[in-house]
């Protein structure tokens, strides 16, 4: 490479990297997919080793991790967490087999499941868990004691006592936790983690350990960084000692003796993936005899008994048939690419959604281009942009007009959407009645889309209220039906009338309110009357609601449109209350810590009664808990309680304290 063009290039990298990495490391919302910056990364490594003079002081190469926002306490590593040389395929695999049995001849290498998370470091003095901390950039992290002990993975005390012990774990979120967090998000209209790496990320990260607490965290604890009063020589030997200490261990290793066997395992590895439950982006191939590890030593950054495989995630090349256009129920519409089916990551996908028109534009997508399709892992597929163009010059241009009502559409710039704003418009109107009639709305059975498209061709319901007047022998009329089917969809539209208020407002498909948004309108205002007159402000009061969502329900009531169409339902008989849930305050101002198994209720359960009670439940107890609720198998958390001479309760002793 000319080096005039390296510099230049070299700088421009750093600048990507740099701005990639912060927000990677302290915004917890990456701008690029992991393999998009490796890519990148190991671009500016071959520069800087073919101009060495050419690697700057703010060369991310030189750096490991990034600092965090300064939110937490500076915790100074005395054994440096380093981070891990990466390899893309099975020639740099061999490079590195090679390079250590030149340096020690044949040995044996332990290969484990590489999970994406974030690195931490535990400590624990006499057996007792003290501190907690991220790996920030290797020398210096943050103090993150107090979010790490509401991970319950996390012993607080070891079943055996070594007088100090640093150990090195993997913080992340299992898919069901990260699934459940992102609809919450998305109920909340808050911006959504884009993968678990980065939710784990962002919840350890939070000054509230009771958030991180409801994000459902998890940990494997793979390395033993310090220990004082055991004597250990290898990393195998090393695992089975923190499986007794009662650790969560990385969950399976390997014993490969020769490249054959290294290869092959990471093969097998690699397809599992996606099947673990939890995200992993390679596998780590580590020496395991620790004399040896001495031996080899390691660079300023990386260990060099170690590396990390990472795999590729799995891109092709197909035709793109077709552009269809959806309208959704808010009237957005969303071009989806439809194209040849594929294998990517072990499934066969024919769809990808295309965005927008500046996505479109952007990559100048025609029907028949050849384009390039990626999915990595959980991710689902996206267009990743054009191979090669086809027939149609230029790029596909989303309809002004609406393609199911004709009208007019209008580009929404807040959102880059372009959105159909015809309230009749009769695509919107099939989906809001689908919606209308789900289960998690009113839950009206035998009413799925057929019917309803059904009912609607035959201009039988132009709004939901007509579904509360319809003719029996007309249905039954209807293709398909006939007279039972009449009675019962009757029956089912009778009995959707005492859904109540949490149903019908998730009904109703106000924007950014889901079903559990719903219910906490419904269980705050008990009365649709209520709610429709109160202001944005008293919306925005709720626990767990955002100026986004009050805003919404706010915009929702004030037009004509829903006031007149409340009034319809409600002389149809629907009903438009539920019993308010009163927060009593028996508990005011009590902190309340649970530990163990109690003997009926789940520990939901019980933080719920006291919540509702007016109480407040933590994570972890100190001078400032009033009760620990404890019941079978209490662990430390009771043996503080009684250090601190805390009143110490049980599940019934928490039902008499409320008569
Ligand atoms: P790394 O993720 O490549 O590997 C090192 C880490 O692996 C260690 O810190 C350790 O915590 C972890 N690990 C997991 N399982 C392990 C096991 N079984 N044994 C040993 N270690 C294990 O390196 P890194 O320095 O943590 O971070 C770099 C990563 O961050 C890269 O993958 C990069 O793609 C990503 N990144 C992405 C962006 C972006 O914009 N998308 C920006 C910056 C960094």
């Amino acid at each position: 490479m000319e080096r005039s063009y390296a510099e230049s290039r070299a700088k421009e990298l750093r600048e990507k990297l740099n701005h990639y990495g912060y927000l990677y490391y302290v915004m917890d919302d990456p701008a690029v997919p992991d393999y998009e910056y490796d890519m990148l990364y190991r671009e500016l490594e071959n520069i800087e080793a073919e101009y060495p003079d050419l690697q700057t002081d703010d060369s991310p190469t030189l750096r490991v991790g990034g600092k965090g926002n300064n939110t937490f306490a500076e915790v100074v590593h005395t054994v440096r967490m380093e981070s891990l040389q990466d390899v893309f395929s099975m020639d740099e695999l061999k490079d590195f087999y090679r390079r250590t049995t030149d340096a020690v001849g044949e040995v044996d290498y332990i290969v484990e499941p590489k999970i994406d998370g974030l690195s931490v470091s535990l400590e624990y003095r006499d057996g007792v868990f003290v501190r907690g901390s991220t790996r920030g950039d290797g020398d210096t992290g943050e103090d993150v004691t107090e979010n790490l002990r509401t991970i319950a993975a996390i012993p607080l005390s070891l079943k055996e006592k070594p007088a100090y012990l640093e150990v090195r774990g993997e913080v992340y979120m299992p898919q069901s936790s990260f699934d459940q967090v992102v609809e919450r998000q998305e109920i909340a209209g808050e911006k959504p983690f884009k993968n678990p790496r980065n939710a784990a990320a962002g919840s350890l990260r939070q000054k509230d350990p009771k958030i991180t607490a409801s994000r459902k965290l998890s940990i494997f604890v793979f390395n033993i960084q310090q220990v004082e009063g055991e004597q250990l020589s290898s990393h195998s030997q090393s695992l089975d000692y923190l499986k007794r200490l009662g650790f969560k261990v990385i969950p399976s290793y390997t014993r490969c003796k020769n490249g054959e066997e290294l290869q092959a395992e990471i093969e097998k590895i690699g397809e599992n993936r996606g099947r673990y439950g939890f995200d992993i982006d390679g596998a780590v191939v580590k020496i395991d005899d620790f004399a040896l590890r001495e031996a080899l030593g390691s660079t300023a950054k990386y260990p060099r008994w170690a590396v990390a495989f990472k795999y590729p995630p799995e891109e092709k090349v197909t035709t793109l048939k077709e552009i269809q256009i959806n309208v959704g129920r808010t009237g957005a519409i969303t071009p989806v690419a439809v194209f040849e089916p594929i294998t990517l990551a072990g499934t066969t996908v024919s769809r990808a959604v295309l965005h927008n028109q500046d996505f479109i534009s952007g990559m100048n997508l025609n029907v028949g281009d050849k384009i390039i399709v990626r999915k990595a892992g959980e991710i689902i597929p996206e267009v990743l942009g054009l191979a090669e163009k086809g027939e149609n010059e230029g790029y596909f241009t989303l309809p002004e007009k609406c393609p199911a009502c004709g009208a007019q559409t209008v580009r929404d710039n807040a959102e880059a959407v372009l959105r159909c704003v015809n309230p009749d418009c009769p695509v919107q109107l099939l989906r809001n009645l689908t919606h209308f009639a789900s289960r998690d709305a009113m839950d009206i059975e035998g009413l799925g889309g057929a019917v309803i498209e059904k009912l609607v061709a035959e201009g039988m319901v132009s709004s939901c209220v007509d579904l509360y007047s319809l003719d029996r022998e007309k249905i039954a009329s209807l293709e398909g039906l006939g007279a039972k089917s009449a009675d019962n969809l009757l029956a089912a539209v009778e009995r959707s009338k005492q859904a109540g208020l949490a149903r019908l407002l998730c009904a109703l498909g106000i924007r950014n309110i889901g079903q559990k948004a719903a219910v906490l309108l419904a269980e705050n205002f008990g009365d649709i009357d209520a709610l429709a007159a109160a202001d944005r402000e008293a919306i925005e009061k709720i626990e767990g609601f955002g100026g986004i969502m009050a805003e919404s329900v706010a915009e929702y009531f004030a037009t004509e449109r829903s006031a007149e169409l409340i009034e319809r339902l409600k002389a149809a008989g629907v009903v438009m209350t539920q019993e308010k849930i009163v927060r009593g305050d028996k508990f005011a101002g009590k902190t309340f810590v649970l530990t163990g198994t109690l003997p009926t209720m789940t520990r939901t359960e019980a933080s719920k009664l006291i919540t509702d009670n007016g109480g407040k439940v933590s994570g972890s107890v100190s001078k400032k808990t009033d009760f620990v609720l404890a019941g079978e198998d209490a662990g430390s958390k009771l043996v503080k309680a009684n250090e601190l001479g805390i009143t110490v309760i049980s599940e019934e002793g928490l039902k008499a304290m409320l008569g």
